[in-house]
């Protein structure tokens, strides 16, 4: 059993209450996890205060933290094989989505270790200045101490995504891991110290819920950011309103997947498949609703039918295995509740439905891929399940299939499959969404960003617009008329 110690103001400390973390393949205990007590929590937030206000941090300028994020980078990949190991029994990832995973956590840190040393921190602005009267200049300031709360889906990904641009913008944060999945983190933890970062900088605890409010709770927290469920995102917003913290929120989704008539249809059926089958679909970008030409609909469905069936489900380290489990029991008892409901309310189903109960998947939370036809009014063409369940419906026109997108509480991500580019973009540009893709799904490119319209967020992750996200602006104003009598607007006071 491996023990995940919290990892405060450089230190890995260990407390007198401890859970066990489950594979969920197998529901082998693999981990002991150390939980903060309310003043372990409080030590961790202070750490980070400390570093922020009083420690040699403060003075590190943009090439040096570019050069302590360029080696988190290589040390990610020094250690690969031990990460990729661990993801795959901690999430239940299948190796292939496990490598992919280390590998895009240590792209992020590279591509962001470039973006900090060609970001400009401090940029006059000479329209607003006049020679004579101002020099006017933006300056970039860490936005101070953050709380960081991330879900069990992407576990080193989303802890990347967090700690990134805290080391760049010269912030400092504690980061919670999702109860389920501690185990990369801890690893990163060790990365970081190897790489130079100063102690306090960066704070690694795992817990539940109520560690993750007392956290945000905590009065030295200037910024949160939370990846997970709208809802507990609503709560975590009516909180943060009591001081006007700075918030960024990466929340749930109902991505539609639009496939045009004059789609490639190979192409689109495969795309249709890793869209929503990805990590079991449990990823909030997921294309969960399918929406397809009803002119092509009859063969599309049956192409879908028969491919879906050469997706090999198994025990997630074989390199054969594209589908594994879901992460719980209470996430598996979740999915199958969405699709006995969405059967209840008319929902066709065209594959899967079940719960695999026989060996070798009766230690493991292992549900089919689904599929099932449904109109727009059905539990699951509306509700967030993140599991492999689509829900497929048809459409006549093009305004009919951006209206079916539209429809939706959330504005994550989607996609169009078809031949005729410039139709695609037209459909693209009216999608309340912040990734579209055209002819692709799911890949993210760290020089962009990612994030929500609507109830699917606030704010964007990676690219430019991440790292600004952890910078507040501060106008500069330096006077360049310096004689009392041209200083006429004194005179409003004489
Ligand atoms: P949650 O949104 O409940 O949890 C995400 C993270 O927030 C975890 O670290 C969790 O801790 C923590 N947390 C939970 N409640 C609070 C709270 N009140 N205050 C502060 N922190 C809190 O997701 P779940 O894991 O429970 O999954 C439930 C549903 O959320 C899924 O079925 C799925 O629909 C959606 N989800 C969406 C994700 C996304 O990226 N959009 C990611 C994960 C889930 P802990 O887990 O340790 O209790």
């Amino acid at each position: 059993m491996k023990d995940i110690k919290l990892f405060i103001d450089g230190e890995f400390i260990t407390s007198n209450h401890t859970v066990d973390s489950i594979n969920p393949a197998t529901g082998e205990a693999i981990a002991r996890i150390h939980l903060p007590t309310n003043e372990l929590i409080d030590t961790a937030v202070e750490a980070a205060h400390k570093a922020f206000y009083q420690s040699e941090w403060k003075n590190f300028d943009k090439n040096q933290r570019a050069d302590i994020l360029l080696k988190i980078a290589e040390k990610i990949k020094e250690r690969k094989d031990e990460l990729i190991e661990w993801e795959i029994k901690d999430s239940g990832s299948v190796l292939r989505k496990a490598k992919a995973d280390i590998h895009n956590a240590a792209s992020y840190f590279k591509v962001l270790a470039g973006q900090c040393r060609a970001f400009e921190f401090e940029v006059k602005d000479e329209r607003a200045s006049r020679d004579g009267f101002s020099h006017n200049y933006r300056t970039y300031l860490p936005v101070g101490v953050c709380a960081q709360i991330i879900p069990w889906n992407f576990p080193l990904v989303m802890a990347a995504w967090k700690i990134g641009p805290v080391i760049a913008s010269g912030s400092t944060a504690v980061l919670k891991t999702a109860l389920e999945t501690p185990i990369t983190a801890s690893i990163l933890a060790e990365i970081l110290s190897d790489s130079g970062l100063p102690p306090g900088v960066i704070n690694i605890i795992t817990g539940d819920a109520d560690v993750g409010q007392q956290l945000i709770a905590h009065p030295k927290i200037r910024k949160i950011a939370f990846t997970g469920s709208t809802q507990v995102g609503k709560s975590i917003m009516e909180k943060a309103s009591q001081r006007i913290q700075n918030i960024s929120l990466e929340l749930g989704g109902k991505s539609a997947n639009i496939i045009l008539k004059d789609a490639d249809l190979n192409l689109a059926v495969d795309g249709a498949l890793y869209a929503f089958l990805y990590h079991q679909g449990q990823a909030c970008d997921s294309g969960t609703r399918l929406l397809v030409d009803e002119s092509i609909y009859p063969q599309f469905k049956e192409a879908l039918v028969k491919r879906i069936k050469d997706i090999k489900i198994g025990e997630p380290h074989d390199p054969n295995v594209g589908f594994g489990p879901v992460i719980n029991s209470k996430q598996s008892k979740t999915i199958m509740n969405y699709i006995q409901s969405s059967l209840r309310e008319g929902g066709n189903l065209l594959y899967g439905g079940r719960k695999l109960e026989d060996a070798p998947f009766n230690k493991g939370e292992f549900i089919e891929p689904t599929l099932i036809e449904v109109d727009r009014n059905n539990i699951i063409f509306k509700e967030e399940i993140f599991g492999p369940v689509l829900a497929i419906t048809t459409f006549r026109t093009e305004e009919e299939a951006i209206d079916l997108a539209n429809d939706s509480i959330y504005g994550l991500a989607g996609a169009v499959w078809s031949k005729d580019l410039s139709r695609a973009k037209n459909i693209a540009s009216r999608l309340e969404t912040g990734t579209v893709w055209i002819n692709e799904y799911h890949l993210l490119n760290p020089g962009m960003p990612f994030g929500g319209f609507k109830q699917s967020g606030l704010g964007r992750e990676m690219g430019e617009e991440g790292m600004k996200a952890y910078l507040e602006v501060q106008h500069l104003w330096i006077s360049d008329c310096n004689e009392r009598e041209k200083k006429v607007w004194f005179d409003a006071l004489f």
